[in-house]
């Protein structure tokens, strides 16, 4: 079957469709232009005879994806606002994001033989911004903020995240509405990492989450590193969990935490600097006094019993992002 793959030439998207390509699937993803598109295939060019794509300028346009679902069986959509720096909490992140995930569900009557969609969601739509320090974070949870709030919020970060909660209730939403004849599952990774493969013009294009552990290696953080996500899980893990998410009967209707492990900082830092002796001097002071007491309690047990998910450490996740990123470097 074909595997819609939406927002193709993002960070998560080319790691996920890489991922159905193994896995032997054909892949049509959707970029905003054909040079996007083209781009993305130049630099996987081995996967070139199982590759197809789909022009998509704007997934918040109304009947953006009516075409694009057309001959699918399976769809993974990934697409969506993935940072904080709008200017407008309607246009740039929430409507983008909800209307982004309506008017794919919409378009999915066009095809009645698509079987199964699986939606890229969030910690963030599951985590209360005001729960109790210590209680453990599980796939119940839903973050509470209403569309309204996130409207009128000032902190750029609750806009993002409330985009992600909302984007999700549409997808169920979706199913509980209109019964369609496919099964939906979502993914909800915590802060993700890994080698940025994506088509990428300079190191400044890095997507919102690894810029931060790049910002790390590179000095950015020298003199103090500004709070950073509590947890974190390897983007390969999360491009398979997609897969297996629309493979097995078992994640039909289910929603996925995603969560290797908690860290500070300061772990990031310590991996880097016992494996790049050459960035220790862009470093901070590394305190690893306070590693292993987080405060962010989780359970990720679902995705691994049920998807056969084994998280990567955060050894492997750190040393291979800066290797690629310092390859990327070369480049630029
Ligand atoms: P990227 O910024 O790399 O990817 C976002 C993708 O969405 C890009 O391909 C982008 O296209 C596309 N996109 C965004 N808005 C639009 C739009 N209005 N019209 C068309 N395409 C659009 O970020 P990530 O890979 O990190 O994020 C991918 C998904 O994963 C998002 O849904 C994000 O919320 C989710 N996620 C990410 C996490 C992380 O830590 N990275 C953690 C949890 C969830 P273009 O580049 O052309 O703008």
């Amino acid at each position: 079957g074909v595997v819609l793959v939406t927002g193709i030439t993002g960070f998560i998207g080319t790691h996920t469709a890489l991922a159905f390509l193994e896995a032997g699937y054909t892949v049509r993803g959707t970029a905003r232009s054909a040079a996007k598109a083209e781009d993305w295939i130049a630099r996987f060019s081995q996967h070139k005879a199982q590759y197809e794509y789909a022009v998509v300028e704007d997934i918040a346009a109304s009947g953006a994806f009516d075409e694009a679902v057309k001959g699918c069986t399976i769809i993974a959509h990934i697409a969506s606002p993935a940072h904080w720096n709008q200017n407008d909490n309607e246009t740039d992140l929430l409507i983008p994001a909800i209307n982004g995930t309506k008017n794919l569900l919409y378009a999915t009557k066009n095809e009645p033989r698509i079987a199964r969609v699986v939606f890229t969601s969030s910690l963030a739509a599951i985590i209360e911004p005001t729960r109790e320090p210590g209680k453990i974070v599980v796939e119940t949870e839903w973050n509470p903020t209403t569309y309204e709030e996130a409207k009128a919020a000032t902190n750029p970060t609750i806009v993002y995240r409330a985009s992600k909660a909302l984007a999700e209730r549409a997808f169920w939403d979706y199913i509980k509405d209109e019964n369609p004849t496919w099964a939906g599952s979502t993914i909800c990774p915590c802060a993700t990492y890994g080698p940025p493969i994506q088509p990428l013009r300079s190191i400044s294009a890095l997507n919102t989450s690894v810029s931060f552990l790049w910002d790390l290696a590179s000095g950015k953080f020298k003199d103090g590193v500004p709070g950073g996500p509590p947890v974190y899980v390897d983007v390969r893990d999360v491009a398979l969990a997609h897969v297996r998410a629309v493979e097995r009967d078992v994640a039909k209707n289910q929603r996925y935490l995603l969560v290797a492990g908690s860290n500070i900082p300061d772990e990031f830092a310590d991996v880097i600097s016992r494996h790049f002796p050459r960035l220790r001097d862009n470093l901070p002071p590394i305190d690893l006094s306070k590693a292993g007491q987080s405060h962010f309690k989780f359970d990720a047990s679902k995705v691994q019993r049920e998807l056969g998910i084994q998280f990567t450490s955060v050894e492997r996740m750190v040393v291979d992002t800066v290797t690629s990123i310092l390859l990327l470097q070369q480049q630029f």
